[in-house]
């Protein structure tokens, strides 16, 4: 059994005679530990218990028919478990809905079905009516009031709205008069959506379907297709043939472009046969839609990141759209890459894997150049639309808008802008970083107000008007005087969207301006609001951070401006530059997808960046030309050239956490070289980016191959909001938690919270108990363990 905890090891339990058909691997159960119950997954069935023996409790229930986990599914549970050094019982428990882990409902929240009460018998004349209903008048007055809104009608509408018994109509029915019915009721928020019929294929996409039908099934494909080529059409088209043979399938798109637009595409192809995984749904409308493909009622899944799990039977093919977006690793223990996941899924399942992009990772450019990737390439736009022309502004020489005062904002942009509202077309501003100012500054001792948890800046926010940390949530009032000095007066300083909302406004002020950012977008559907309002006509400018970037396709975009193309390009990560590449490009590449082409302004103080260069002549062959040297030697080597894994020991004594990661280091150093002869380069331990005093953090990381130096940046996190948004591309290592989800697993005697995790091991396999790892240091011992490391 294993239980979804972070503990590395299995539980053995008796199985009672009668539950025995339901107990086989893979199957939900309910099992005591200790004085609970907690829902469990049978791993493994008939094994000898592991000794010492205590005699083994039995097993209280199994509520499926069916196993909840397929065989594959459940192996690739041990994959995520192996690959990403996770508990089996946290890597299987991402597989599940969270719902179905809940022990208070074995069986799963209630489907929900509408039940309904029908009219059965007639009563055609008057006579039968008064006998029928002599002794019960209020049968009569139910009778009649269904009667007349059509015979039948929502059980719940009749109790609530008409003030009907239930008695009552339990009494028609029992008289014969009606009966009651349970209609479901598809929880499907986009139920209705009006789904176009597809264009034809353009002879391009014909090509690229056809090339990738021709392709080895095993042989995980790359479409390399410049925005606006209709790499979702090529999918889709693939997808047809693959469930044409009876499959299923899986598309995978980052959350925010799960927008109404890419659903009507994919319901246009596949109708009632798609289950869209948003996350936006409830736990309830979840656990439908993932019994609707476990039951096989429904072949196709959309959704982000963990939608790669999702039941489809019978799995043919997996697209991951946009496979570069940085949304697909999981922030949380099992750390999972969606793309590392569907390829290891396809293999178990022996599907097809497409990946799709305008500007596909390094990684998987690596892969295509090596021939494991077959890459086919889309290179013009839809109806031969030109990509549109890029102009690079040197922020440092190019004239500013005298009003603009600290808003970096030329003229050259500022004219285009105007240009675009005369005529009648909408513009989009990226910038990437939210909040009204970056931070505050007291001008006379230049103090800056930070986080008193994180050590990093507070974000002045405006509306309404705080200090914000971005990575944990803290929140203060903004101070009126200097903390340090109490001078009067603070400075904002850097920008953030909700000033450049304030400063478009003012600058354009007939303009309807909508922004969109990690703020804007807390509640439900509500960047689906705005997208839809843009599509609509009745946005002018839509301002925001990164989620403008991506996926959106409005034709009467003719001008992209990159406010500030240089938030990310500082950043201590090794993607940095890439990042900032893709950004640009895809953000540039919502310009001109109409008849009216359109136009990008990229300011910068950085024009000469390669990252830059290769954004304004939409050249992914040029950036990666530039960028590979730079991870190779004599530069330390970084992925795709090596792998590369982190270990982040986090603590609330520095002190013991810095020990504790030494440790780490030197049992690496260790294992390196008595097993792996030196095969590794371990890096580190050094302090975290954003650690704090009393707050400690360490990082260390090994590298498979090459010589390494240095460090490398990463951060600790405890509590807190999650962040999607650019403070999670800020922080740039993913907030680390992992081993915190359930404290009393972790704590140790002195009560400090201690964690070890791993991350981008996209390139690195560690075969072996590498769960064991964290055991092991979770009681302070540290026996070496086997690892196995090569570099893929
Ligand atoms: P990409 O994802 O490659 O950037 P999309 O799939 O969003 O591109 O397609 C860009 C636009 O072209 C969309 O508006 C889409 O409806 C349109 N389009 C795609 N294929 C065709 C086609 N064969 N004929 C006409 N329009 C198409
Ligand atoms: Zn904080």
């Amino acid at each position: 059994m294993v239980l979804p905890v972070p503990v590395p090891r299995t539980y053995a339990y008796e199985i009672p005679a009668e539950l025995e058909p339901r107990v086989v691997p893979g199957a939900r159960v309910v099992v005591p530990v200790q004085r609970r119950q907690v829902v469990g997954l049978v791993a493994a069935v008939d094994v000898a218990p592991p000794p010492p023996l205590v005699a083994p409790r039995a097993i209280l229930a199994a509520p499926d028919a069916e196993p909840a986990l397929s065989p594959a599914l459940l192996e690739l549970g041990r994959w995520i478990s192996r690959y990403y050094g996770a508990p089996l019982g946290l890597a299987l428990r991402a597989l599940l809905p969270g719902a179905l882990w809940s022990v208070r409902h074995p069986a799963g929240p209630a489907e929900r079905g509408e039940r309904v009460f029908v009219l059965t018998g007639g009563l055609p004349s008057l006579l039968e009516r008064e006998r029928a209903f002599r002794r019960a008048p209020k049968r009569r007055i139910a009778f009649e009031a269904v009667e007349a809104i059509g015979g039948s009608a929502p059980v719940r509408h009749l109790v609530t709205q008409l003030k009907l018994s239930s008695a009552v109509l339990d009494g028609l029915v029992k008289q014969g008069l009606g009966r009651y019915a349970d209609v479901p009721h598809p929880r499907d928020p986009f139920a209705g959506l009006s789904s176009p019929p597809p264009p034809d294929l353009t002879d391009g996409q014909r090509r690229a379907a056809a090339a990738i039908a021709g392709t080895p099934v095993d042989v995980p494909v790359l479409i390399q297709g410049v925005t606006g080529s209709g790499k979702t059409l090529v999918y889709l088209d693939v997808l047809r043939g693959v469930v044409a043979s009876g499959h299923g399938a899986i598309l995978l798109v980052p959350e925010i472009a799960l927008t109404p637009q890419t659903v009507a595409r994919v319901r246009g192809v596949f109708g009632d046969q798609v289950a869209v995984l948003h996350s936006g749904l409830s736990e309830g409308e979840r656990a439908d839609a993932w019994r609707a493909l476990r039951r096989g009622e429904r072949g196709v899944a959309v959704g982000p990141r963990s939608a790669v799990f999702a039941p489809v039977q019978r799995l043919g093919a997996i697209v991951v759209d946009e496979e570069h977006e940085p949304s697909y690793k999981q922030g949380t223990a099992p750390r999972y890459h969606a793309r590392d996941v569907a390829l290891a899924r396809a293999r178990l399942e022996g599907a097809r894997v497409i990946l799709g992009s305008a500007t596909p990772s390094l990684e998987t450019l690596h892969l295509a150049g090596t021939g494991k990737v077959a890459r086919f390439e889309l290179p013009e736009r839809i109806g031969a639309r030109p990509l549109p022309a890029v102009e690079v502004i040197d922020l440092r020489s190019a004239p500013r808008v005298p009003e603009a005062r600290g808003v970096p904002w030329t003229v050259p942009l500022d004219e285009a802008v105007r240009d675009a509202l005369a005529r009648g077309e909408q513009a989009i501003l990226l910038l990437n970083r939210r909040g009204f100012a970056t931070y505050l500054q007291c001008p006379a001792c230049g103090d800056v107000r930070d986080c008193p948890q994180c050590a990093i800046a507070l974000t002045v926010h405006q509306t309404p008007p705080a200090l914000r940390c971005h990575y944990c949530g803290h929140e203060e009032p903004v101070p009126t005087s200097c903390r340090a000095c109490s001078r009067e007066t603070q400075r904002m300083r850097g920008l953030g969207t909700q000033q450049l909302e304030h400063f478009v406004a003012s600058r354009f002020p007939a303009a309807r301006i909508a922004r969109m950012d990690l703020d804007t977008t807390s509640t439900k559907w509500a960047h689906h609001r705005i997208l839809d309002r843009v599509a609509q006509g009745t946005v002018d400018i839509l301002l925001g951070t990164q989620m403008i970037a991506k996926g959106l396709d409005f034709p009467n975009v003719t001008v992209v401006g990159v406010v500030d193309a240089d938030t990310g390009l500082n950043f201590p990560d090794f993607r940095a530059a890439e990042r900032t590449f893709q950004l640009v490009a895809q953000v540039a590449g919502r310009a001109g997808r109409g008849p009216k082409g359109g136009r990008v302004y990229v300011q910068t103080r950085a024009p000469g960046h390669h990252a830059i260069r290769a954004a304004a002549v939409h050249s992914v062959s040029a950036f990666a030309a530039a960028e590979l040297p730079l991870r190779e030697p004599p530069h330390p080597p970084y992925p795709p050239r090596v792998g590369l894994v982190r270990f982040v020991v986090t603590g609330h004594d520095q002190a013991h956490t810095a020990a504790l990661a030494e440790r780490v280091a030197a049992w690496l150093r260790r294992a390196n070289a008595e097993r792996l002869a030196g095969a590794l380069t371990v890096l580190g331990p050094a302090p975290l980016a954003l650690a704090r005093a009393g707050q400690g953090a360490r990082g260390t990381s090994a590298r498979a191959g090459g010589p390494g130096l240095g460090g490398e940046g990463s951060r600790c996190r405890h509590g807190g909001s999650r962040s999607r948004d650019d403070a999670l591309s800020a922080a740039r290592a993913p907030p680390v938690e992992p081993w915190c989800e359930t404290g009393r697993n972790i704590s140790t005697q002195q009560g400090q919270r201690e964690i070890v995790q791993r991350d981008r091991v996209e390139r690195l396999a560690i075969a072996g108990p590498a769960p064991a790892l964290a055991r092991e240091l979770y009681h302070e011992r540290h026996a070496p363990i086997g690892v196995l490391a090569r570099p893929l």
